[in-house]
Formats: C-alpha cells, sequence, structure tokens
C-alpha cells in the first residue's frame, strides 16, 4: 500500500501514549479520516507544529479504514493571525469541532472542504463575528442535506408567506397553521439564510439584528439535532463572545 498525498485540515488532535498522536483530519480527497503519527510528541522534527488544531496541511498517508498512518505533513498555514486572537481562535475551534462531528468519515465532501478553507481564511483577515459564523454554518448544514426549509412549511408544504415561519424542535420549520407554539422567524431572516446559500463568499450577506438572533435559533436547534452531542468548542465560543 502506497503513501498518497493529501490536502487537510487538522479538525482535533489528541495524545496517544508517551510520544505519539492521533489527528482527525478533513482532507479534501477522503473527507475525515482519522491518522496515527508516530513520535509527533517525541520529535518535533518530523512533523512540528504542523498538527495543531485549524492548521492547513498537505500530508502522506497510508489510508486504512479505521485508522490511516500519517508519514509526512508539510505546513501549509497555522493561520496566525487567527493564533493571535482568542475570539478567532474560539470560532476556528468550534468551526472544525463541527464539522469532526457532524460529517462521516471516509467521504470526500470537497464543498464543505472549500467552505471550511473560505471560512478560515476569512477569519485569518477579519474579526470574527457573528455573520460569518451563521453564514459558515448554513452552508455547512446544506452540504450535508441539513438544510432547514426556508421555502415553505415542513408539515403542509405551504410556502411561508410574509409572516415568516415558526421554529419546532430539531430544527424544523412551519407554517402557522400546522403550529403549537415556538419562536417566530421572520420572512427577512428566511430571505437573509437563503441569500447565504446563493454566494459562497463570506461578508456578502448582512443580517439585521434581530434576524441575527432568529437565525442563531434556528441554526442551533438544527445542528444539535445533527450533531448528535454538545460540542465542547460552542462552551469556549459562547464564554468569549458573552
Ligand atoms: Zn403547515
Amino acid at each position: 500500500m502506497h503513501a498518497e498525498k493529501l490536502q487537510s485540515f487538522v479538525l482535533s488532535s489528541l495524545d496517544y501514549g508517551d510520544s505519539d498522536r492521533i489527528v482527525s483530519l478533513f482532507t479534501l480527497e477522503h473527507g475525515r479520516i482519522k491518522a496515527f503519527a508516530r513520535g509527533a510528541r517525541k520529535s518535533r522534527k518530523r512533523f512540528g507544529p504542523a498538527l495543531e488544531a485549524f492548521a492547513r496541511i498537505d500530508v502522506q498517508a497510508r489510508i486504512k479504514e479505521g485508522l490511516s498512518t500519517l508519514q509526512q505533513a508539510d505546513i501549509i498555514s497555522i493561520y496566525p493571525a487567527i493564533r493571535a486572537d482568542l475570539e478567532r481562535i474560539a470560532h476556528a475551534l468550534y468551526a472544525c469541532e463541527l464539522v469532526d462531528v457532524i460529517t462521516p468519515e471516509g467521504h470526500p465532501i470537497p464543498r464543505l472542504y472549500r467552505l471550511l478553507a473560505a471560512y478560515l481564511d476569512r477569519l485569518e483577515t477579519e474579526a470574527a463575528v457573528e455573520g460569518d459564523r451563521r453564514f459558515f454554518e448554513v452552508n455547512l448544514l446544506n452540504i450535508l442535506g441539513y438544510r432547514p426549509s426556508l421555502e415553505s412549511c415542513t408539515r403542509c408544504d405551504s410556502p411561508f408567506m410574509e409572516g415568516g415561519a415558526w421554529l419546532q424542535e430539531g430544527g424544523e420549520t412551519v407554517c402557522r397553521f400546522c403550529c403549537a407554539g415556538g419562536k417566530q422567524l421572520s420572512s427577512a431572516t428566511l430571505k437573509a439564510l437563503s441569500a447565504c446559500l446563493k454566494t459562497g463568499i463570506f461578508g456578502q450577506i448582512d443580517f439585521p439584528a434581530a434576524s441575527m438572533q432568529q437565525a442563531g435559533y434556528l441554526l442551533d436547534e438544527a445542528i444539535s439535532a445533527h450533531s448528535g452531542r454538545r460540542l465542547r468548542s460552542l462552551e469556549f465560543l459562547q464564554q468569549i463572545s458573552g
């Protein structure tokens, strides 16, 4: 079995034994993989700082189901500006943990790879803002096929009119005839979220303050329904932003 050259982001990194590390990588070619990095803690010569969370690296790896083997890692960027700012670190760690928990293992998802790359590039050049985080989230859900319905009721299929929609548990959106309570989502919020899916470029969509909050309720619900567990980095993010 020969080693493959892969483009990747480090999603997380776990110490193993006295000298090794197991890293979770999001690769362009194979999607999310787990890889064993022998000697990564003992000798920094081989991997250096390449295996830190949200580093962008080119790797040589032997791919094997379950646990691949990392042979070499070359840094493309460690995103120094992100690493100098606590809020940006919190957002970058959150984005990586989200990809880590929500994507299937061993399935290439090139659109999501490009979205994560675009988000980290954005964080490297701009301050961390909630609008960019929400832009990342709604596009991520869309790419994975988990997009909440923004145009019509998930129960009766009638289109959302100017009155907007009502948010149910798990991120379900329903019309006012099908709902028995829940938070209201204005049509401006639904439109802003739809607009996020029509451009791949960060910073193009402006969320009015009320819509930002409503979009947050919807995306938080949808993400927790699909990620299966509470994200550790979310608490850190909330502490920093609060
Ligand atoms: Zn309905």
